[in-house]
Order: structure tokens, then sequence, then C-alpha cells
């Protein structure tokens, strides 16, 4: 009965760990006393191949107090991997799961606040930031940027929204039908569907130690978000080569009017056009293949086709 399972991603985190065990510790054992939650309910650090005394602690907090729990990967995966690690151990023992950064970056009262969203019947809850005051200029405008551009290309994804979620367990097991390997979770989460609701927390500055993503890993992290969610950078090369076509039919007119009134020398007029013009079915051909590439590249990520929410017949008692 409503089991919850907190589970946390750690990368070289050991600056941070001992607080925010403290602080979970409080806020789970105030959530079991009340009888919000079962006393069933963990929290699950994930090591991702860190290289400093991250599993150590860990395996302490394990050892005096069962409270705790740890995976241990066998290497670096990265952020978004050794977060599915977790949840995915999570779903076979939770009812529910919040995941959330090590930093103490998401306002852990945020944590009750989901949990009683989840009690009103919603299977997926956001976290979503107030504001980003505590962000430097260039991670705001360059995060905004980023989630206007993903919902200009079509892709669902809730504003301001990061990784810090509950998920019911019936949602952790549609996630887990998502088999893509390039996995961005902000973008797959809203294809689940079923009841989500929003709670709003204010980010704190990381508590200690540094971050985790630098520039080179947020970009590639944008990058891979933009390529697994969306074909339409293919589109727009189909359309430019369109448009340099069309403009090269166009062109073709002008240089033969250059050409009667004698204004070009000779050869310009006919290596002008073909220019053009086999530059321009050149590149919507690669358009064309591309939408072809973009095609496979949908079936191979196999994404479940729908989820079943509720089945009414006698059938299935
Ligand atoms: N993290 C991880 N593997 C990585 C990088 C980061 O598990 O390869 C974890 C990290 O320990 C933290 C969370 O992902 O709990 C978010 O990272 P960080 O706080 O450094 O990112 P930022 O808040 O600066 O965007
Ligand atoms: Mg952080």
């Amino acid at each position: 009965m409503n089991i919850l399972y907190l589970v946390i991603p750690c990368y070289n985190e050991e600056a941070v760990l001992t607080e925010t065990s403290n602080r979970l510790k409080v806020i789970m054992e105030n959530m079991i006393s009340s009888g919000k939650i079962s006393s069933e309910s963990r929290v699950i650090m994930v090591n991702d191949g860190s290289k400093d005394k991250t599993w150590e602690i860990i395996s302490k907090l394990h050892e005096n107090n069962k409270l705790f729990g740890g995976i241990k990967l066998s290497r670096n995966k990265g952020h978004q991997n050794a977060l599915l690690a977790g949840l995915m151990y999570a779903k076979e023992h939770c009812d529910m799961a919040i995941s959330l950064d090590a930093d103490l970056q998401d306002d852990v009262n945020a944590i009750e606040k989901m949990v009683d969203e989840y009690l009103k019947g919603n299977d997926i809850v956001y976290g979503v930031r107030s504001s980003r005051k505590t962000d430097t200029f260039f991670k705001r405008t360059s995060a905004e940027g980023f989630y206007k551009f993903m919902q200009i290309l079509g892709v669902d994804i809730v504003n301001n929204h990061a990784d810090y979620r509950l998920m019911s367990r019936r949602a952790l097991e549609s996630l887990s039908e998502y088999k893509e390997v390039n996995l961005f979770l902000r973008g797959v989460i809203p294809l689940i569907g079923f009841n989500s609701s929003i709670v709003t927390y204010e980010r704190n500055e990381r508590f200690a130690g540094e971050s985790k993503y630098p520039l080179k890993k947020m970009l590639s992290f944008a990058f891979d978000g933009i390529t697994s969610f969306s074909v339409k950078p293919i589109r727009f090369i189909t359309l430019l080569g369109f448009l340099i076509l069309a403009c090269s039919f166009i062109g073709l007119i002008w240089l033969l009017v250059l050409k009667l009134s004698g204004k070009t020398v000779q050869g310009w007029t006919t290596l002008m056009g073909s220019v053009w013009f086999i530059g321009g079915i050149q590149i919507f051909a690669l358009g064309v293949i591309g939408e072809y590439v973009g095609k496979i590249y949908k079936e191979v990520k196999a994404r479940p086709r729908y989820t079943i929410e509720t089945i009414l017949d006698d059938i299935s008692k």
C-alpha cells in the first residue's frame, strides 16, 4: 500500500550525499509516521560509475538504515541511463517512484505535494520550476530557448520541467516499453499519457560540489533531445531543396533574358543554370532520402503504439 521509492542518480556526489540523505530521511519518516506512505518505502541511490567515495557512502547509509538502498552501475552511463536503471528497479517494488537530483537543487519539500497529487489519482506528477533565479544568465536563456525550440519542432515537452517527477507503477511499466537507446526522458514521459498534474517548486543552488553537466554535455544532451524526437530537420532539407529548385527555374528565365539581350560572356548561362538546377535537385533528393531514413528511424525505435488505461469487460476479471 502506497510504497514510495525515491530514485537518485549520483555521479561523484560525495560532497552532498550525507546532507541529502539526512534531509530525505526526515521527510520520508514524517510521511511514514503520518501513514501517507508505507514503511516499505525506500530511498534508492544509483551510483553512476563515480570515481570518488559515493558508493562507500551509499553502502554505509544502507548498513545503518534499511530506508536507504543502492544500485551500482558498472561504469558511468550518464544521467538519463542511471535514472532509468533506478526507475526500472523501483518499478518491481513500488506503487510510485519520484526521481530527483542528488545535489538538493530540487526542493525536497515538493515530495509530499507530489505524493498528495498521486493520492488524488494522478499517474504522473511533473515538478516544474517556478523561476530560474538561481541559474546563471547563460543557463537560463539557453534552457528557455531549448524548450521553445523543442515545442516549435512539435515535441510535447513540459516547460521548465527537468527530471524531478513522480510516476506511478503503471506509468513506469509503460515507460519500460520504450526501448530506444537514445533516451530523452523529458520527451518520452508526456507520450505515456494517463492523468497528470504539476507541482511547482523553487530551484535551489547546488548544495555542494560542482555541476556534472558542463557545456559540452549540455549541448550534446540538447542535440540528442532534438534528434531523438523530431524528423523536422530532415523535412527542412526537403523544403530547402524544393525552394532552391523553384528559384533555379526563375533564375533560368532570367539567365535566358540576359543571354538573349547579349549581356553575358560565352558559356556563363549554361554554367550558372546547371549549378543552380543540379544543386537544387541534389538537396531535394537528399531530403527525400532523409524522409525514408526518418521513417526507418521511427521504426527501429519500436515505440509502443498505445498504452491501455482501463478495460471494461467481464472476461478480463
Ligand atoms: N549525474 C549522473 N551521471 C552523470 C551526470 C550527472 O548520474 O553522468 C547526476 C548527478 O549526480 C545529479 C544529477 O545527475 O544527481 C544532475 O546533475 P547536476 O546536478 O550535475 O546537473 P545540473 O543540475 O548542473 O544541470
Ligand atoms: Mg544539479
